[in-house]
């Protein structure tokens, strides 16, 4: 059998990294991070609500001085999958 104590160790601290060096750092991650929580909390519940589309997520936001595109509140909705951001579910 293969010893995987080098595989784990490494996997382990993937999964504790807080911000991976690979990939892009996501736009709508930052947002949520410098939002109060009740704001945050509302532009979550957005994320999760199939019917508004994330063309109008990101123009509320761009629109409100956080500048964001439409393709990065996808991935982020995406978050977890493969194709999804990296922030945490
Ligand atoms: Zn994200």
């Amino acid at each position: 059998m293969a010893d995987t104590t080098g595989l784990s160790t490494a996997l382990t601290q993937l999964m504790e990294e807080p911000e991976p060096p690979r990939g892009m750092r996501c736009t709508v991650g930052a947002i949520l991070a410098s939002l109060d929580t009740p704001t945050a909390a509302k532009l979550n519940e957005l994320l999760t609500t199939p019917t508004v589309t994330s063309v109008r997520i990101a123009d509320v936001l761009t629109g409100s001085g956080y500048p964001v595109q439409a393709p990065s509140v996808a991935r982020h909705r995406r978050r977890g999958a493969s194709n999804g951001c990296r922030c945490p579910r």
